[in-house]
């Protein structure tokens, strides 16, 4: 098990981006029992503190709130995205789901742990994951990632659906670190009836609740009755009520409400959109996803015109090459500069937010991470430049890894330069005979990703 460092502690770096008010230059957070006590210049912290707690220096360095990526299928980490030579949604979803029913359950496990590592590596403390059987829920815990594990429900036929259920409703109970939710796949993955039992549950338990909806033009198709391009889904479409939009059809369950997460609602009508920020549902923006599966472009900037709820998220590997936000910021502002008509182009602040504060609201942790803030998880990532950084966004939006990630106080993951900043900035504290490395990792850190606690 990782040891641990000093309930109370100093971090300093050249910017400290704390997202709900404008980036410090020179700036620090004070630590103390996990939590965040102050945040502020590193001369006005240094002045009050200095002597009294340990001080972490970062030099050439951002420090933001640990970053949150609300909609991923850890799952999946292992199915080459690429899926060899697919062309467009209906064949990618057809290859998925073969993939998936010929995945072992060790080798989900493994990777869950493969999505865990490109997490943290890019800084990424709280999740939204959707789990088949619910396999990253204990992993996550491990990691002490923060967030809601959304278990899937995929239900074919009125046979499956009671053993289906009973599953999900068995898996529900009992709560630690992170949340327990459900998902409900998409329209065209889970009959009429056990939508309606899902969203039931979900309002009984107070569960938050996932949902792919309006992704793909092959989906508006089927709920106007049509099956084109789907194989086994014909028992489903006969259950189907009479001809909608997807975001109508989510509407008649009582899907649309503050606590569902809306992943991707690329297909929307003008009425679409009224509607759903009339319902202030949260919609999961994964802009790489829909351009690598062909599926359209979703109309942001109306959406937010009309007031729209919104964050950003990867998606699992299997349609995307990274589960780094920021990673999507990069792609996102791109797509702002080659298509202004379509898409906003925000503020570098304003894109920090969609993948942190914002993307906690909408996973429900907004009042304990997302930002910077006195009283808030001390969750934090730090990322360095090899230069003087004359501006934070450019570094963060670069695909830059993180040099350090805490959470409650704790690394969770250092890289080398990371571990070598812990340890020399604490080095006093430990007596010249032992190893301050020993002491603070124990001996069997894993060089760089520190074990997972045992709890
Ligand atoms: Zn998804």
């Amino acid at each position: 098990m990782a040891g641990a460092l000093p309930l109370n502690f100093l971090v300093q770096a050249d910017w400290v981006l704390p997202v709900t008010r404008p980036p410090i230059v020179d700036g620090a957070l004070l630590i103390a029992n996990g939590r965040i006590v102050a945040v502020g210049l590193a001369k006005d912290l240094l002045s009050s503190h200095s002597g009294s707690v340990p001080q972490i220096h970062f030099p050439r360095s951002v420090v933001t709130p640990g970053l949150v990526n609300p909609h991923t299928h850890l799952d999946n980490s292992l199915l080459p995205y690429r899926l060899k030579g697919y062309r467009g949604f209906e064949e990618w979803i057809t290859l998925m789901a073969d993939a998936v029913r010929r995945q072992t359950d060790q080798e989900r496990a493994q990777a869950v742990l493969k999505g865990i590592q490109s997490l943290l590596k890019a800084g990424v403390t709280c999740v939204g994951d959707i789990s088949r059987d619910g396999t990253s829920f204990d992993i996550l815990t491990r990691y002490r990632f923060k967030g809601v594990v959304f278990r899937e429900l995929i239900c074919l036929t009125k046979e499956q659906m009671t053993n289906r259920l009973k599953d999900l409703e068995h898996w529900c109970q009992g709560q630690r670190t992170l949340v327990r939710g459900l998902a409900p796949h998409s329209p065209y993955t889970v009959i009429p009836e056990a939508l309606r039992q899902a969203s039931l549950l979900s309002r009984s338990r107070r569960l938050p609740l996932s949902f792919h909806l309006a992704e793909s033009p092959m989906e508006r198709r089927f709920l106007k009755g049509s099956s084109q391009g789907l194989t086994g889904l014909q028992t489903l479409l006969k259950s189907l009520p009479s001809p909608t939009s997807p975001v109508d059809y989510a509407d008649r369950f009582g899907l649309l409400t503050p606590q569902t997460l809306l992943i991707h609602c690329v297909q929307l009508t003008e009425s679409d959109i009224r509607l759903l920020a009339q319902r202030r549902s949260w919609v999961v923006h994964c802009p790489r996803s829909n351009q690598n599966l062909q599926v359209g472009m979703m109309p942001l900037s109306h959406f937010r015109t009309a007031g729209g709820r919104f964050c950003l998220a990867t998606d699992g590997l299997a349609s995307v090459p990274s589960l780094d936000p920021k990673d999507e910021v990069a792609f996102a502002v791109a797509l702002s500069r080659n298509r202004p008509s379509q898409y906003p182009a925000l503020a570098p602040h304003q894109w920090l937010s969609l993948i942190t504060l914002k993307a906690a609201q909408a996973l429900g942790w907004g009042n304990r991470v997302g930002s910077l803030e006195p009283g808030k998880d001390a969750d934090l990532a730090v990322f360095t430049s090899s230069v003087a950084i004359a501006d934070p966004y450019e570094l963060l939006f670069s695909s830059c890894p993180a040099t350090a990630v805490f959470v409650d106080g704790q690394p969770i993951y250092l890289s080398e330069d990371g571990q070598e900043r812990v340890k020399s900035s604490l080095n006093h504290l430990f007596s010249p005979h032992r190893r301050p490395t020993e002491q603070i990792f124990g001996n069997e850190r894993e060089e760089i990703f520190l074990s997972p606690t045992t709890g």
